[in-house]
């Protein structure tokens, strides 16, 4: 079975629709697809109706990848097969994405004052119906000749403790897990090996998530060495957390 239980639709920072998405994943022969939208389900209904006019088995699961702060970090947490017509659930991601609405203003307005003025309308075009990240931040940067490529957009200005960097008021990790869990979903971390932390750090992540409820972990990316995959299964292995796996499918070459 091909499984992929992490990927993205303009919903959030995705370039393809929900519908778009199903076909490419039948025609990569995926069996089983989540998708993961920023802090949304939106993409999910029309990602079914899209299902439902193909020939070929696609098990759809429901996901959402929820935005969390631990220790200044931003840690993303997956859930899995939640039930994404819960209207609690529904509430709580309102909040979430109005974090991400005031916390895309505050960022822009830091860029105004270095001197780009308008930028959160034009990232803002961008969205369409979904949330706003900082991919639709960085993509205008890039356009507008202020970085020359999506990368430098984070390095210089809206990474971590960058220029224009705001410190949001996300949900805790405990949080995100129990409203995950309440939602009868299972809790995953995102991209383990992506925080650009010490090992010690990391550990102490997985351990108190594991206190906290959460289920599983992501234990292999798209290019990532062997090294590093088999590192993070021994870290599965050493908490007790489930292996899940996915390529965080944003658009063809990501
Ligand atoms: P956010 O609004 O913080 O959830 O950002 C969403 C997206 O920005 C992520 O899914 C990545 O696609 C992209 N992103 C975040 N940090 C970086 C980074 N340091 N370099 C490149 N892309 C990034
Ligand atoms: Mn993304
Ligand atoms: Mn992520
Ligand atoms: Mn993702």
């Amino acid at each position: 079975m091909k499984i992929d239980l992490h990927t993205h639709t303009y919903f959030s920072d995705g370039h393809l629709s929900p519908s778009e998405l199903i076909m490419r994943a039948h025609n990569q022969q995926i069996d089983v697809l989540a998708i993961t939208d920023h802090d949304t389900t939106a993409g999910l209904s029309e990602a079914r109706a899209a299902q439902a006019e193909q020939n070929r088995t696609l098990d759809i699961i429901s996901g959402v990848e929820i935005t969390t702060r631990w220790h200044g970090f931003e840690i993303h947490i997956l859930g899995l097969n939640v039930d994404d017509t819960d209207a609690n659930f529904q509430e709580r991601l309102a909040l979430q994405s109005k974090t991400r609405t005031e916390r895309a203003q505050k960022m822009c307005d830091k860029l105004e004052r270095c001197g780009y003025p308008d930028v959160y309308d034009k990232a803002l075009a961008k969205v369409g119906k979904g949330q706003i990240t900082r991919a639709h931040i960085a993509q205008v940067l890039v356009e507008e000749g202020i970085v020359s490529h999506f990368q430098q957009a984070f390095t210089q200005y809206i990474g971590k403790d960058k220029r224009a960097y705001v410190n949001s008021q996300w949900i805790d990790i405990a949080t995100a897990v129990q409203w995950i869990t309440e939602a009868g979903g299972k809790a995953v971390v995102a991209h383990p090996g992506h925080y650009d932390m010490k090992t010690k750090w990391l550990k102490r992540l997985l351990a108190e998530f594991k206190e906290v409820g959460g289920h599983g972990m992501e234990v292999t990316h798209p290019n990532m060495q062997l090294t590093k995959k088999t590192m993070l299964a021994n870290l599965a292995k050493e908490f007790s957390l489930m292996a899940a796996v996915g390529s965080d499918f944003h658009f063809p070459s990501r």
